[in-house]
């Protein structure tokens, strides 16, 4: 994968949710001891614990929409209040440059690269 932007980050994780998502079985997903289960049936075994399980369970596909969500309000909020500068993308909400004293989007650039990497096998 090419070198990315946070930003194009952003909205790649945000495209892969609702891609992939949309190509699951049914949600919602419910934890049944190590099974986890969908309305069709069966959806996966998890072999190491009930935790896996109800994991699994929580992150059915009913999460994507709210998580791309998430993500592409990174987005409109950079849209909004973020400005290219020679010393980096000034994000006005903060008054700080992104990545260097703004912290504000870490969380969804955290998440969105956790999606890239499942999502293209690399974690
Ligand atoms: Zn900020």
């Amino acid at each position: 994968m090419p070198d990315l932007t946070l930003w194009e980050e952003l909205e790649m994780a945000a495209n892969l949710c609702r891609e992939i998502a949309a190509q699951t079985s049914g949600a919602p997903w419910r934890a049944n001891g190590h099974n986890v289960d969908g309305p069709a049936g069966p959806v996966a075994t998890a072999y190491q614990c009930y935790a896996d399980a109800a994991w699994i369970a929580i992150c059915d596909p009913g999460l994507a929409v709210p998580l791309a969500d998430i993500l592409e309000r990174a987005l409109l909020i950079r849209e909004r209040e973020v400005r290219a500068q020679d010393a980096g993308d000034y994000h006005a909400g903060c008054d700080g440059i992104v990545g260097e004293d703004c912290d504000c989007f870490e969380p969804a650039v955290a998440a969105a690269q956790y999606v890239l990497k499942k999502a293209t096998g690399r974690g």
